[in-house]
């Protein structure tokens, strides 16, 4: 990519697309087209055609997806199967119809099978079940790796894809139903602070392990892989860190400076005991996170002091 080449970056509204936007920005690139959903229904394939063939994009950032928490996935899998193979196949089509030069998808690390082995490397896709919960989102990812690496087998287009961990930071979802935990401890300290209570709530047992990336080193990663990966297999994204639940409420504690006790109810689930994925293949491409875990969390608090209403 030069500074000049034409990039569009689609769902630039989301926590990841938005970040994506903005590392772009910082790097000097100038010509980058995003479309709302109102302008552009990607499910519609006439849309993204039309859209493509004017436009002509020379790259392709493809953030544009449905995405929720585990009961919203469980509540609406017709909804999560559906709109996302069909944004991926439009997009993915479009982009070797109309000669993009390149394209990189997002999957997500969710969507490995749930008794993988940890830490989990890439080569473990599609050798086991899936989690229940996430299947319908799991199975139209999964099905957008695969177009990325079979239109690059059969057509040599340069499609690549990558598998980000769980990811924070500004514009995610805060709503306590559907978020993640991380979005989520950050309002229920805030609230507490706010309101002088004496505890806050945490699900389950405090003892899962996850791991955690602010969403603008994952953005810098997608932009790093743009320019320096071509391979057919999808690279995972993460810091190979991981922190309990325990210590994840703790250290967002800290940063809130909330006074009172946490109180874990262990009548809500814990999910899966740990979820961690090994980095070796984007170390040896030679990128590494900047943002600490407690540093991520102090710049997410930020945005939300001064964006969440
Ligand atoms: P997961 O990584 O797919 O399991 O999704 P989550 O981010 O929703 O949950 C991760 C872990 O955090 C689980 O063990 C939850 O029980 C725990 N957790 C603790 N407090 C909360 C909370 O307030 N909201 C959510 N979503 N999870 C919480």
């Amino acid at each position: 990519m030069d500074l000049n080449s034409k990039i569009y970056v689609a769902g630039h509204r989301g926590l990841v697309g938005s970040a994506i936007v903005r590392n772009l920005q910082s790097k000097g690139y100038k010509n980058i087209i995003c479309k709302t959903h109102k302008e552009l229904d990607l499910t519609n394939q006439q849309a993204v055609r039309e859209f493509f063939e004017n436009e002509r994009p020379e790259y392709v950032f493809l953030a544009a997806a449905k995405v929720g928490g585990i009961n919203a996935n469980n509540t609406y899998p017709a909804d999560f199967i559906y709109i996302n193979l069909m944004i991926q196949n439009n997009v993915i089509k479009a982009a070797h119809d109309f000669n993009v030069k390149k394209l990189l998808f997002l999957g997500s690390t969710c969507i490995y099978p749930k008794m993988a082995p940890q830490p989990i490397k890439e080569e473990y896709l599609l050798t086991g079940a899936l989690e229940e919960t996430n299947e319908a989102y799991a199975i139209a990812k999964i099905s957008g790796l695969e177009m990325c690496k079979f239109f690059k087998r059969q057509y040599g287009d340069n499609f690549i894809s990558c598998m980000p961990t769980n990811l924070y930071g500004p514009n995610d979802n805060f709503d306590l139903k559907s978020s993640h935990v991380l979005p989520a401890l950050i309002r229920k300290f805030h609230e507490a602070k706010v309101n002088k209570n004496d505890t806050v709530e945490v699900w389950g047992t405090g003892t899962p392990l996850r791991e955690f990336l602010y969403v603008d080193d994952m953005a810098d990663a997608c932009v790093f892989l743009m320019e320096n990966y071509d391979g057919e297999q999808h690279v995972n994204i993460g810091t190979g860190e991981e922190v309990s639940i325990k210590e994840l409420a703790e250290t967002v504690k800290e940063v809130i400076g909330f006074e009172g006790e946490l109180v874990f109810n262990t009548d809500m689930p814990d999910g899966t005991p740990r979820k961690l994925t090994t980095v070796e293949k984007l170390h040896g491409l030679g990128w590494n996170h900047k943002i600490s875990l407690r540093e991520g969390i102090e710049l997410a608090y930020n945005w939300f002091l001064e964006n969440y209403k």
